[in-house]
């Protein structure tokens, strides 16, 4: 039977291996991305919209520290954080974006408003804070984004040491179909650790980052920003279901395995259709992942072999 709603998130993807994270570490990261795959599912259940739902598990792993956007977001070579995020709508294609933030708790909630209350799709910078302040949406100081473990992997980036994966980049994601038939999905980062010149990653680019389109899917990547925005990743996997018909699974691997793999991109996405099937090809270690369809049992993991 198909499922009526489900959802897949993702907290980032790299070099993620066991002997890089404690057992306690281990523990820790499945027990956060379990808490957020059962709030989205739970919503879900109650009829929220895929849209709400998808926001609404961004936003609960922004506020944790464990992970590369909002609270946790990594730092700049100029020693402050500077988000972007996305979302979009499966239903009606459309889409906000925003990026180069320093001063919003929850970016994606700033996406979210600028698709819905505003004529534009992708706001930036101060323009982009400014529209959060008319829209009240939560400002806070910079201070709030200070974490000591992102700011001992800013110094050992700029001593040139070698920086794990963990340290370097990582984002959070989640796609969702919901019981009207309808798919969204919400991408949300800190970007790269050391970051200059206003450097702006795939994550808020609507087709490279994040897509949603009820006709085809849902996509939100993780990875070397870079490569995802010349592959144009989550826009690609779509493109492959309404031109050349492929599952979710084959066009996804298609693009992840094969196209970004030969550009020398790393990373990996999750992607859902609309009959609740779900793909998650990474072609790294390890990405933080997760997804529950309705009825079913909830599946997270972290390393490749899981
Ligand atoms: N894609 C993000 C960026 O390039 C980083 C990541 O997902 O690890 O900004």
């Amino acid at each position: 039977m198909k499922p009526k709603f489900a959802i897949a998130i993702h907290g980032g993807a790299g070099t993620i291996l066991k002997s890089h994270l404690t057992p306690e570490q281990d523990a820790l990261y499945r027990e956060r991305l379990t808490r957020a795959l059962e709030t989205g599912y739970a919503l879900l259940e109650c009829g929220s919209t895929s849209l709400d739902a998808v926001e609404a598990v961004v936003q609960l792993l922004e506020d944790d520290s464990l992970f590369n956007a909002g609270k946790g977001a990594v730092f700049n070579s100029d020693g402050k954080v500077e988000l972007d995020a996305s979302i979009m709508d499966g239903k009606t294609l459309k889409a906000g974006a925003v990026a180069a933030l320093h001063h919003v708790k929850n970016p994606i909630c700033l996406a979210r408003a600028v698709m819905e209350n505003s004529e534009h799709v992708f706001l930036i910078g101060e323009g982009a804070e400014a529209f959060a302040k008319a829209h009240q949406i939560e400002l806070v100081d910079e201070s709030y984004f200070f974490t000591e473990a992102r700011w001992q992997s800013l110094q050992k980036a700029k001593s040139k040491e070698s920086l794990t994966e963990k340290e370097k980049h990582g984002t959070v994601g989640a796609v969702a179909l919901d019981q009207f038939g309808n798919l969204a999905a919400a991408t949300s980062t800190g970007g790269m650790t050391n970051k200059k010149f206003g450097r702006v990653g795939d994550s808020p680019i609507i087709g490279a980052g994040t897509y949603a389109d009820n006709e085809t899917c849902a996509v939100s990547a993780t990875g070397h920003g870079e490569y995802f925005i010349r592959a144009v990743v989550a826009h690609d996997i779509a493109a492959l279901m309404r031109y050349k018909n492929l599952s979710v699974q084959a066009a996804a691997e298609e693009v992840v395995m094969r196209k970004l793999t030969k550009l020398g991109g790393t990373g990996g996405v999750i992607a859902i259709d609309r009959n609740g099937n779900i793909a998650m090809p990474f072609n790294t270690e390890g990405m933080y992942r997760g997804y529950k369809v309705q009825g079913g049992k909830t599946f997270v993991a972290i390393y490749k072999e899981e």
